[in-house]
């Protein structure tokens, strides 16, 4: 098992924890896990979110990787560039 799970277990039972950069409490946010660190959703996009290389905004669903860029899924990038 991945150390982070343990790090999720421990902040599940531990609700006082708070977003590693702004340092808000996430009061039941949604938030993200980075190398045992925990972000607010806009910090951890802001600070590791990918970025569509087609449209420029930010990706927060699955995003694909081709031509060591990011993409929306639904975006197809053609290899013909
Ligand atoms: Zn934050
Ligand atoms: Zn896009």
């Amino acid at each position: 098992m991945p150390p982070s799970f343990f790090f999720f277990l421990a902040f599940l039972l531990n609700q006082s924890c708070s977003c590693a950069q702004c340092l808000n409490p996430f009061d039941g946010a949604k938030f993200f896990e980075k190398e045992n660190r925990l972000y607010c959703e806009s910090d951890y996009q802001a600070l590791f979110g990918a970025r569509c290389a087609r449209c420029g905004e930010t990706i927060t669903t699955k995003s694909v990787t081709a031509l060591d860029m990011k993409w929306h899924p639904e975006v197809r990038p053609s290899l013909k560039i």
